[in-house]
């Protein structure tokens, strides 16, 4: 008998088998395929605190709290993969890197504002920089630079 059954062998449900597990539960894991072969064996495996929702977006649409939860979550859970693969020393190049948002016009630099401006209402980390590492033309003063984790 199995306390739980999860559907799908991706890192959602992969995650999450380990995750009950790990709280003592037991559980049964129901792949139709194989193993990380759905969407995630495509990904690029860019771990990312920062969203395609914007935090500004999230908190028009979900209020501030909200909003500030995804962005704790989002730290959570790179520190949840960056544990499992020390605990289980997995072979990963697991690094933690700088990355950079840039505007290459005015309308570009509206959003980047916005995009700042709900950042710094949830307590996410970012700041205006005058240099990035890519010779990619920007407008000054329009990038920032926002913590991520990368895993080649
Ligand atoms: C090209 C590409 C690049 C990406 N890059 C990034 C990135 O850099 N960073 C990022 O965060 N995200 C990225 N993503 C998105 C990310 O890969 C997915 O959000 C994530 O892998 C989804 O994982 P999942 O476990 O939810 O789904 P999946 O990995 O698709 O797993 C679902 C599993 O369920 C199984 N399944 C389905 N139906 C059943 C059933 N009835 N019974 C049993 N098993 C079933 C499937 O076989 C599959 O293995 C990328 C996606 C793509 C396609």
């Amino acid at each position: 008998m199995f306390d739980a059954a999860i559907v799908g062998g991706g890192i959602t449900g992969i995650s999450t088998a380990l995750q009950l597990q790990q709280s003592g539960k037991k559980c049964i894991l129901l792949e139709a395929a194989n193993i990380g072969s759905g969407t995630t064996g495509g990904t690029t495996a860019h771990l990312n605190d920062f969203f395609d929702t914007t935090f500004t977006e999230a908190i028009n649409d979900f209020g501030k709290d909200n909003a500030q939860l995804l962005a704790e979550v989002g730290q959570e859970a790179i520190g949840i993969i960056e544990t499992n693969l020390k605990n289980y020393n997995i072979d990963s190049n697991f690094e933690r890197k700088k990355a950079y948002l840039f505007a290459l016009d005015e309308k570009q630099e509206k959003q980047l504002e916005d995009i700042v401006d709900g950042a710094s209402k949830v307590g996410h980390e970012m700041m205006y920089v005058d240099e990035i590492l890519f010779l990619i033309p920007f407008k000054k003063q329009s990038p920032f630079l926002i913590r991520h984790s990368f895993i080649p």
